[in-house]
């Protein structure tokens, strides 16, 4: 046994991984339920699907359940999606799903990377790639360059589609906002921020709100709440599952444009 070959293995297919990435169909910034679920459809029809992820592991808020209580709800209306994915639930009264958190997580994430999404953790998008009105792709940076502050230049992955699927972060619509002298496709041309808790009116908004907010530019899941003032709804999850399954629609026809 050489470390050396050891090594080389790592180099080696994470630079193939890399340049797999380069010219990629779709770059989702965010490994949550709503961004896995995306990616996971499309790259079963043989999309090239990226997900950036700043933290280490994939999952986004699903590890936590409901404050630290390791299950999360699903209704009715998503049932279908948790068995695209092949995860285990159990009925609860007359129209709710019960999941294990850890294995609704691990379940959505392995799903997704066996049909070839193309995971990078700690990996952060910092910024976005936009030509002649449209978005074309993201800056990315290591995560931990970021966290520590350090003066280190970013890279740059081109796509013919881009995804905020940060949840209540929109790190990416929020930072294309600030920078840029643009008009959002929101009531108020910008991002309107976050309500309180309202679940039923929220799970709706969510799936409501998944569309294009600018050329090239989506957004799914919990940061559709924050671009367009929806309310936010706690650990019940089918919205974050519709969310992304109705993305993966608008994607195939954005890339097929
Ligand atoms: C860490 C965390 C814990 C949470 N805990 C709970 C909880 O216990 N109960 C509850 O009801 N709700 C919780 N939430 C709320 C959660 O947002 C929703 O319930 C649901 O998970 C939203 O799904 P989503 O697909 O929109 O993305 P999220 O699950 O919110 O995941 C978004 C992902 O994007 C990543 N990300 C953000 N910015 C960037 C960037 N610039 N570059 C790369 N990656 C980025 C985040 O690290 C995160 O993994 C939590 C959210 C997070 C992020």
């Amino acid at each position: 046994m050489r470390e050396i070959d050891i090594t080389r293995g790592i180099v080696e297919n994470h630079v193939k991984s890399l340049e797999k990435a380069y010219e990629s169909d779709v770059v989702i910034v965010g490994g949550g339920p709503s961004g896995l679920v995306a990616g996971g459809y499309l790259a079963k029809k043989g999309y090239n699907i990226t997900i950036l992820e700043k933290r280490l592991a994939p999952g986004g808020g699903i590890w936590g359940g409901g404050m630290g209580y390791k299950f999360v709800i699903i209704q009715d209306e998503a049932k279908g999606v948790l068995d695209d994915f092949n995860i285990p639930s159990t009925p609860y009264k007359d129209s709710y799903h019960v999941v294990d958190s850890i294995t609704f997580a691990s379940g959505l994430i392995f799903e997704a990377t066996k049909r070839g999404v193309n995971i990078f953790n700690l990996t952060v998008c910092e910024d976005l790639l936009v030509r002649d009105g449209r978005v074309v792709g993201v800056v990315v940076n290591n995560s931990l360059t970021q966290l520590n502050q350090l003066p280190v230049d970013p890279i740059t992955f081109e796509a013919k589609a881009v995804v905020d699927a940060t949840g209540h972060d929109h790190d990416v619509v929020r930072v294309f906002s600030r920078k840029n002298d643009v008009t959002l496709n929101t009531p108020t041309g910008k991002p309107m921020g976050e309500r309180s808790m309202f679940a039923e009116t929220a799970e709706k908004a969510v799936v409501t709100n998944t569309k294009e907010v600018y050329p090239g530019l989506f957004v799914c899941g919990m940061s559709t709440a924050a671009v367009y003032g929806g309310f936010r709804m706690g650990p019940i999850f089918g919205g974050m599952l519709l969310s992304g399954k109705k993305l993966a629609g608008l994607l195939e026809d954005a890339c097929k444009r």
